[in-house]
């Protein structure tokens, strides 16, 4: 039986990428904003967010997160407030940058933090917050009108968005003119995968000006350190694949929202959406990085993993175990936890990558129908 991988990851090819590669070559500029990273860096600004604000590649999302976290916490504040439900990179990034995490609660629908256990959060430690440090689950277009009102009130925001690059919604890409920091992962198991790369936006011009300087050892134009800073540049090779992923980017988002829609309706047709399978309540146009969704109460999700991987079938359960019963953040303070802990009990993750056909769709599908 052919085996269904969980993800398989497809960067572009090496003939797309010569010409660039030819371009590096002449120019003998292998880093510290070369040429290439400079087009790219034009062209997602112009593409992706009608040229407001700015963006700088960086090495990683989670560096990226370091910076943005780094270049905006309140000095005097001490807690980074997020969501348990996301990846051991928000957390840890809060603590590179001398803060603790402090782990709000999700809303059972679209599995994003729930703003009114946040606000009470943020009302109860009033100066000892240092940032709030958001996810937008598995890529949904999370409004941002709330956040937005924060960054207002000088509560800085960094919103994690690693899955985010390529999702539009009412007002464009996801975090167009957010004024504060917004920060993208273009590993190789996200849908823009370059390998290893990422992006901070802000719709603040300035930010950027400051992540650049962070990203390159804080060096103003004399070259000497004036602020905290490290090297999170990327090379001009990684810039190399991310021009050519652009410029088959959208075709990528095509298949990747075809496949969730395979997912959905045969969902639909074997009657699991009523039999207690639940989808994430999402907003915006996505390009999934895989299938999430939640089995049904009385079944443990981990039960299913083990079922599907008897046929061959690879599934996961991201993001369980949630941050909060990892053993490095466990100590962190949080607020009550009900959503996140049942969410995760239930989570799992379906296989999507570019390649698969909708008879793979089917065939998963149709094994969550014979769980017993
Ligand atoms: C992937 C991911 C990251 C980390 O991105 P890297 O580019 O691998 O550092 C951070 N947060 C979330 C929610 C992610 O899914």
């Amino acid at each position: 039986m052919k085996k269904i991988p969980f993800l398989r990851p497809n960067l572009v090819k090496k003939e797309a990428l010569l010409p660039y590669l030819e371009e590096i070559e002449t120019s003998r500029m292998y880093s510290n904003f070369g040429p290439l990273n400079k087009r790219f860096e034009k062209r997602v600004l112009e593409e992706y967010f009608d040229n407001i604000g700015d963006a700088a590649t960086v090495s990683n999302a989670t560096i990226g997160l370091i910076l943005a976290i780094s270049a905006c916490k309140n000095p005097k504040g001490k807690y980074a407030l997020m969501p348990s439900f996301t990846f051991a990179a928000t957390p840890l990034a809060a603590l590179w940058c001398g803060l603790e995490p402090f782990f709000i609660d999700i809303r059972p629908n679209d599995w994003c933090m729930n703003e009114e256990l946040l606000e009470d959060t943020i009302k109860k430690l009033g100066n000892d917050v240092a940032v709030v440090i958001p996810y937008a689950t598995f890529g949904t277009y999370l409004d941002l009108t709330f956040y937005q009102q924060l960054h207002k009130s000088d509560i800085p925001v960094v919103i994690d968005a690693a899955a985010s690059f390529g999702v539009r919604g009412k007002q464009g890409h996801f975090g167009k003119s957010f004024p504060g920091f917004v920060v993208y992962s273009f590993h190789a198991t996200k849908s823009f995968g370059v390998g290893e790369g990422g992006l901070v936006y802000s719709g603040n011009r300035e930010f950027i000006t400051k992540i650049r300087q962070a990203e390159n050892f804080g060096f103003s134009s004399d070259r000497t350190s004036n602020l905290l800073g490290l090297n999170g540049k990327i090379s001009e090779y990684t810039a190399a694949i991310a021009l050519s992923t652009l410029d088959v980017f959208e075709e990528k988002i095509k298949k990747r929202k075809q496949i969730y829609s395979w997912y959905v309706e045969q969902l639909h047709q074997n009657d699991l959406l009523s039999k207690g399978w639940t989808l994430q309540k999402t907003e915006g146009d996505i390009p999934h990085q895989f299938m999430p969704l939640t089995c049904p109460k009385n079944i443990h999700n981990h039960d299913i993993i083990t079922f599907l991987k008897n046929d061959q079938i690879e599934a996961r359960t991201y993001f369980s175990p949630p941050c909060h019963l990892q053993p490095l953040f466990s100590k962190y303070p949080q607020t009550s936890l009900t959503a996140t802990n049942q969410i995760a009990k239930q989570i799992i993750s379906l296989p999507l990558w570019e390649e698969m056909t909708e008879e793979d769709v089917r065939k998963i599908v149709g094994r969550l129908v014979s769980f017993k």
